[in-house]
């Protein structure tokens, strides 16, 4: 258990360097536990804390690799257009997701004087010294990134020490390298928002996956789910989609971007994503005129952005049941295709 969830890595090296494969897994998982101890909001003593508790005294200085994460964090606030943004912290404490806390809705006038604390904009990035300046009233939380930012410099470690190939599962957010071990594609699974299955599987030969819920976190009231996805223009959890996975060259990229995908809907979700060389994604919603059940079963579509034939190395396929209920996002006018992975 790191970073709140389970971790699981996996290696290959030819057979004389069993004692060297093990040495890997311990080098990877110290070194995501050690982004945990720096990221995490539940540590009294971690970097994250302390720059929170600096908000309106001016620029911090904050290690390298911190800063470059908030300055991921900050490219993926300006391409979402604010649907991504770590400042939502003071949204989710007061939605009671840090502890589970909360059964009923807080009152509109606690979400509009909170909201008020929340923008990307609030926060002053300075390249030249690594600084962070974060305006008063202003809490950072990096639960949208964090994860795929640290298994980003997990899979470069690996990489460094000469592992032939691996794969990185943080909680769904999920990377790979190298020829999978029997020689074909990796594999990922894309689970159903309610069922203990699969709808279907994403085979890639290198890169990442991540997906972002409504089934992991979340509350009900009078049978509406609320769940850990915050809006950060409204201040309220994000309703109408099951789920989103986006596949992408980094798992920072991945992360970040299957929580923006969440926030902004389907439609605007998946137009950005085709802004986005090498990204691809699927959202899975209620089915139409479903309340997402039909008797006890759960009814849902699913929209996928088309992977160009030329890509060989990315193919997203689902299930036989699944097939019928799923829907090809027609791509947009031609647009200025960006990279979107601001460090690799
Ligand atoms: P998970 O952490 O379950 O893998 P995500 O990557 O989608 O799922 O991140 C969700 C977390 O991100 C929330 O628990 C919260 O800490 C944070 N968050 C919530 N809303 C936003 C948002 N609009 N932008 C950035 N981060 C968010
Ligand atoms: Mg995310």
């Amino acid at each position: 258990m790191v970073m709140g969830t389970t971790l699981e890595v996996t290696v290959y090296r030819p057979e004389v360097q069993t004692l060297q494969a093990l040495a890997d897994l311990e080098a990877a998982h110290a070194l995501i536990d050690a982004f945990d101890r720096s990221m995490s909001l539940y540590k009294p003593d971690s970097d994250i804390v302390a720059l929170n508790a600096r908000a309106g005294t001016g620029p911090v200085s904050v290690s390298d690799s911190f800063y470059d994460l908030l300055a991921a964090s900050n490219y993926y606030a300006k391409l979402s257009d604010g649907a991504f943004d770590i400042t939502v912290q003071p949204l989710v404490e007061l939605w009671g997701f840090y502890r589970n806390t909360r059964q009923t809705l807080p009152p509109k006038d606690d979400v509009d004087t909170v909201l008020k604390r929340v923008s990307y904009k609030n926060v002053t990035l300075n390249e030249e010294n690594k600084s962070i300046a974060l305006k008063e009233g202003t809490a950072l939380d990096l639960g949208g990134i964090a994860k795929g930012f640290a298994i980003d410099r997990a899979i470069d470690l690996l990489r460094s020490r000469g592992v032939a190939a691996a794969l990185i599962n943080l909680g769904g957010n999920v990377a790979v390298f190298g020829p999978a071990p029997n020689g074909e594609a990796w594999s990922v699974g894309v689970k159903h928002p309610r069922e203990d299955r699969l709808i279907g599987r994403i085979r890639l030969s290198e890169g990442a996956v991540s997906t972002s819920g409504d089934y992991d976190r979340f509350f009900e009231v009078d049978g509406v789910r609320y769940n850990h996805l915050i809006d950060p223009r409204t201040g309220w959890p994000v309703p109408g989609l099951n789920a989103v996975t986006v596949v992408a060259p980094t798992a920072t990229a991945a992360d970040a971007l299957s929580t923006a995908v969440f926030v902004l809907g389907a439609e605007a979700g998946l137009s950005m994503l085709e802004q986005c060389s090498g990204v691809y994604g699927l959202v899975i919603q209620p089915g139409q005129n479903s309340d997402n059940f039909i008797g006890t079963e759960a009814v849902f579509s699913v929209i996928v952005t088309p992977v160009p034939a030329e890509n060989t190395s990315v193919s997203i396929d689902f299930t036989d049941e699944f097939s019928p209920a799923v829907q090809t996002a027609s791509m947009g006018q031609a647009r200025p295709v960006e990279d979107c992975i601001p460090l690799r």
